[in-house]
């Protein structure tokens, strides 16, 4: 695992052409496969979603637009097109995937699990990344090949998440993509209370996102993020918090898009993580089980329940700057360690 791990550092136009350069093979192959100029529906649509990324990441945060035009000039391929990769979920609206779970109370401290469910054979797209200097603050995380994304993440601080998505028929045209946003948190912020307040500052675009948070001074949250504003559905004080894709109670709740079928898969797997929360140990090992669980209702390990298949799993343990990553079906994967 270690020798996937790839290492950036510098500036962040620096770190992006580092990444453009290490994965430009793999890069021009997801570009391939989800910038689809000619089977976008409402191409229209796409230009203005990335001119609306455009505008406001050079507003609210440049250095994320900086590395995204180092990834292009590293990778040798289009800024249009990586544009268009790092604004995906948004012009998609994906809202089916994953589930997320934080517990407060392990020997180790807080720690997160988390499944991604983007489909089968999927593993280049759970790149491993290490930053232990340059901009941004120090952290391992994982994200697609050309993302300025992280779909899991510790930093140097002692902030870790993992999260899901939420599908909700809003937008705002001042925000960034939520999954930008995520590195913005992993850049800057070192406690939950801090990703609250930035959260409160600048706002996502369209794709919501359901977030499970932890950091060292043992607080465990989670957040609806949304184009309407943030919402703490879950904790502090608690001792797990859950997330998988509809929106809890609160002022969210119900304003759920997309298919019944996979609201209804939602409903099941968040009802698995209460139980699978209170019964199993909470310790590193007790959260494999999670990640890897095959309960007749609401199984979180997918496979091919309501057309969702888990592609890879991750245990982030943020008080040894530690994430276990498991690329393919979290039941048969090797979980490998990257540290800071
Ligand atoms: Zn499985």
């Amino acid at each position: 695992m270690e020798d996937l791990v790839v290492e950036l550092s510098g500036s962040y136009r620096q770190q992006g052409r580092q990444h453009g350069e290490a994965l430009a093979a793999v890069i021009q192959e997801i570009v391939s496969e989800v910038v689809t100029w000619e089977k976008f529906e409402q191409p229209e649509r796409v230009e203005w979603v990335m001119g609306l990324l455009e505008t406001n990441l050079r507003d609210l945060a440049p250095g994320v637009l900086e590395e995204i035009q180092g990834i292009a000039e590293g990778s040798g391929l289009p800024y249009r097109d990586i544009l268009a990769l790092n604004v995906i979920a948004d012009i998609w609206q994906a809202q089916r995937f994953c589930s997320a779970m934080g517990w407060a109370d392990t020997p180790d401290g807080p720690i997160i699990g988390k499944t991604n469910d983007i489909g089968q054979h999927k593993e280049k797209y759970h790149q491993p990344f290490r930053r232990r200097s340059g901009d941004g603050l120090p952290a391992v995380w994982a994200t697609w090949p050309g993302t300025v994304w992280s779909n899991c993440f510790v930093n140097e601080r002692g902030l870790a998440f993992g999260g899901a998505s939420l599908g909700m028929q809003a937008r705002n045209e001042r925000g960034i993509g939520s999954n930008c946003m995520l590195r913005v948190i992993m850049d800057r912020c070192g406690t939950v209370e801090e990703v609250v307040k930035l959260c409160d500052r600048i706002p996502v675009m369209h794709h919501p996102a359901h977030n499970v948070y932890c950091d060292l001074q043992g607080t465990l949250a989670a957040l609806e993020l949304t184009p309407e504003g943030t919402y703490v559905c879950q904790g502090p004080g608690v001792s797990y918090a859950r997330a998988t894709n509809h929106f809890c109670p609160g002022p969210f709740e119900g304003r759920d898009s997309g298919e019944q079928r996979h609201i209804e898969n939602s409903k099941k797997r968040f009802a698995n993580l209460q139980r699978l929360a209170e019964t199993l140990p909470h310790t590193v090992e007790g959260m494999l089980d999670v990640v890897r669980d095959h309960a007749p209702e609401g199984q979180i390990c997918q496979h091919g329940n309501a057309d969702m298949w888990s592609s890879t799993a991750y245990v982030a343990v943020p008080s040894q700057r530690r994430l276990l990553i498991g690329r393919g079906q979290p039941c048969e994967a090797q979980f490998m360690e990257v540290v800071l």
